[in-house]
């Protein structure tokens, strides 16, 4: 069978590895005769899989005791919500960095919760790179700082983060976790959906410094409440117990190819074969980020009219390249390239994108 050569945005491609070691498992894990969505989630079966995925994340993203690992369902985009719920008390501002579609997002759902600021943003240059954060602005009430660490539809990531010195740092890391090692001291909440680096959708981890957990009101739902995951494992009630196998097995395959600095390089190999063509072009395909904003896990470019882009993704499926499509929001072209992308799909697709200049 041909595995695809997928370029999908999210939900993604996965390790072939992964798939394979759930395949062999799929009817009868560990020698329990049953599938391990079949399994109790208060079983020790299961208990083991998830207590290995949270360990694992520790181990791989080398985060503190003082932190706990969550995994709550509904998407980054409950924590749109959860996060201003939980951490933006009254007379306090949540402060926000727009650098794209998912912050606006994540901004209009604080300004349900409470008072926002726009602390940097770069949407009238179109996204097109990460705005500079002055880090000696008036941060006297804020409740946390949000940034998105890589914007997935515009195809910028942050390569150095603002400090937490003055106030809790959050960040959307839903596109880029686990794509370079994280000194998690510098974040107080990181957020991440699963289905770009993690595993598959249905689970959603979340990494807040234990601290922080004693801000949520007692006023809170319990399932919106950080503190009913930390004081339960992530067990209160069902978790997504086949999207968490899964995620331990991507976790696996992560510390099997040497962990976050030996991954880190082969995305940056990856990213430079792209951004290589794109600038060797004379201009057929033009980047849509600012060099130094460029994301290594999104390539966002166009050619240089909406028809001609059009023409490159008609012959680019024809050719057997899937998920190549810029974002519905914005058009043009986009190959994500997240960790679980072979190095050789992305070779294909450089050559593709070569050939398809010199025949135009
Ligand atoms: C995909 C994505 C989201 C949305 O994730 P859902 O799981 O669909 O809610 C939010 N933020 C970023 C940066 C993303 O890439």
């Amino acid at each position: 069978m041909n595995r695809a050569l997928n370029f999908n945005a999210g939900p993604a491609a996965l390790p072939e590895a992964v798939l394979k070691e759930a395949e062999k498992n799929w009817l009868d894990f560990n020698g329990t005769g049953m599938a391990v969505m079949e399994l109790s989630h208060r079983s020790k079966e299961y208990q083991a899989v998830h207590d290995k995925s949270i360990s694992l994340l520790k181990k791989l993203l080398s985060i503190p005791d003082d932190y706990e690992v969550l995994f709550i369902q509904g998407g980054a985009s409950l924590q749109f919500s959860m996060v201003p719920m939980n951490l933006l008390s009254k007379g306090q501002t949540a402060q926000y960095v727009l650098s794209g579609s998912w912050s606006e997002k994540a901004l209009k759902e604080a300004n349900k919760i409470g008072k926002t600021f726009i602390a940097a943003s770069s949407k009238d240059q179109k996204y097109r790179f990460i705005p500079e954060y002055n880090e000696d602005g008036d941060l006297d009430n804020a409740a946390y700082l949000h940034i998105t660490s890589n914007n997935t539809i515009y195809g910028t990531q942050w390569h150095s983060f603002p400090s937490n010195e003055k106030t809790p740092l959050i960040a959307d890391m839903s596109s880029d976790i686990l794509s370079r090692p994280l000194d998690m001291s510098n974040f107080d909440l990181i957020y991440a959906g699963a289905q770009k680096n993690l595993g598959p959708s249905g689970v959603t981890v979340v990494i807040i410094r234990k601290e922080l957990l004693e801000k949520s009101s007692d006023e809170l739902p319990s399932m919106l409440n950080y503190n009913t995951y930390a004081k339960n494992n992530s067990l209160y009630n069902t978790p997504p117990t086949l999207a968490i196998y899964l995620l331990t097995l991507v976790l696996e395959w992560a510390d099997k190819e040497g962990g976050l600095e030996q991954i880190e390089k082969m995305n940056e190999e990856k990213a430079k074969i792209l951004y290589d063509v794109i600038d060797e072009s004379d201009g057929f395909y033009l980047g849509h980020a600012l060099k130094d904003s460029r994301s290594r896990m999104n390539v966002t470019f166009n050619l240089h009219n909406e028809e001609a882009s059009k023409d490159f993704l008609h012959q680019a499926k024809e050719a057997g390249f899937v998920g190549l499509g810029g974002h519905r929001s914005i058009g043009g072209c986009r190959a994500s390239i997240y960790n679980a992308v072979p190095a050789e799909h992305v070779q294909k697709l450089a050559e593709f994108m070569k050939a398809f200049k010199n025949k135009n």
